[in-house]
């Protein structure tokens, strides 16, 4: 009996060690003329194979062991001739991941839309997914969501860094030494705190977050006079090695970035806790953290609402919601907790309003835009409401 139990104890040792249960992870597979890889930024087509000529059986699964929170990230180049009809299916590793990211197809790698209702279909326990594409061109781009990767970023921040009052430059760099971007307005004894993309399939936030940031940086009255009293620090990329990597979670220290607040074990936190404190040792007061991220709806977790009429995610949620009468939206607020992410580091250690701006999954991207819009400008409203200290 001991001996059994002691052997069990192996094999359940064994094969939590280091994810050999894996399969084979690969860049590209074709079945005769038609080719599909991942040799880009983001890409990610697990592992791959053929089991009869024009379908593609590829198995997901997520970059470490133990499993993580399934955000079961997929993108690839479907190569071919114009005409040939290609079979995807995609099986979703047991226990870690499902059919989460309706397909999204891209022409150009830019512009996206989904695929049609009628080229998927997903099965009854929503572990597999088949797509039928016709390629209407020699190359077309499939992903779980628009893949905005560092060359977004790149150009983003290029155009930032034309707009005046704005220095870009970088926060650190990652574990793997790609660029953690940065952009600042003028020095302000009030700051606040703007970070995006801990989580590399959380493209969503980083559609809403475009938006946000053109707002609050942009040339109106409100914001002009929102950045005569705050300095603004935008971090849009925090963890570009998992976007690089096509991630599900984590970064390429097998990490989440977002449960890293407080034990700071890794570069991309680090350097961004380091910038903080070297505002606030300048006597700068940091007033305001947002992090933005996707996941199943729109909504806010925020600290507990407080009876404290200045309680400013009531305010500026509240004032949000009045002028969004079509973007149904949650105010999540719940206690503070022990898990190490930035909400709740910010929270706790700097007793600020510290808030986790989250997009649907699936939310209209035009919405998520627009809706941005009004929740930049109601909240410099009400920051700006609030006394200087
Ligand atoms: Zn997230």
């Amino acid at each position: 009996m001991k001996a059994i139990f002691s052997l069990l104890v192996f094999v359940l040792l064994a094969s939590g060690c280091a994810g050999q249960h894996y399969p084979e992870r690969h860049q590209s597979c074709h079945s005769g003329a038609v080719l599909l890889d991942a040799h880009f930024d983001g890409g990610q087509l697990g592992n791959c194979v053929i089991p009869e000529a024009g379908i593609f059986e590829l198995t997901l699964f997520p970059e470490d062991m133990p499993p993580i929170n399934p955000s079961p990230w997929y993108a690839y180049r479907v190569s071919g001739q114009p005409g040939d009809r290609v079979v995807i299916r995609m099986k979703f590793h047991e226990a870690e991941g499902y059919a989460r990211y309706w397909p999204k197809i891209s022409h150009d790698g830019m512009n996206w839309e989904r695929v049609k209702d009628d080229q998927v279909t997903v099965s009854a326990d929503n572990r597999d997914m088949e797509l039928k594409l016709e390629l209407g061109q020699a190359r077309i781009w499939v992903a779980g969501q628009e893949i905005l990767a560092q060359d977004f970023y790149r150009q983003w921040i290029n155009l930032l860094e034309a707009l005046p009052g704005i220095e870009t430059g970088l926060v650190g760099v990652s574990r793997e030494g790609r660029p953690i971007y940065l952009a600042e307005t003028a020095d302000r004894s009030e700051f606040i705190l703007l970070m995006g993309r801990q989580h590399p399939p959380e493209v969503t936030g980083a559609v809403t977050m475009h938006s946000f940031i053109d707002t609050v940086l942009g040339d109106t009255e409100l914001a002009r006079q929102f950045r005569s009293r705050f300095k603004l620090a935008i971090v849009p990329l925090v963890n570009p090695d998992g976007v690089a990597a096509g991630h599900w979670r984590h970064n390429t220290g097998s990490v989440d970035v977002n449960r890293d607040w407080g034990p700071f074990t890794q570069p991309e936190s680090q350097s961004i806790i380091r910038w903080v404190e070297k505002q606030e040792a300048a006597g700068r007061k940091l007033q305001l953290m947002l992090d933005f991220h996707s996941t199943f709806e729109d909504l806010f977790y925020t600290q507990p609402v407080s009876e404290d009429p200045s309680d400013f995610a009531s305010i500026w949620l509240g004032a949000s919601a009045a002028r969004l009468p079509d973007f149904p939206f949650k105010h999540a607020p719940g206690p503070t907790s022990e898990q190490p992410n930035s909400k709740n580091y910010f929270s706790t250690s700097r007793g600020i309003p510290a808030i986790t701006y989250e997009s649907g999954d699936e939310t209209d991207r035009a919405q998520l835009e627009t809706s941005a819009v009004i929740f930049a400008e109601e909240m410099m409203k009400a920051m700006l409401a609030r006394p200087q200290e």
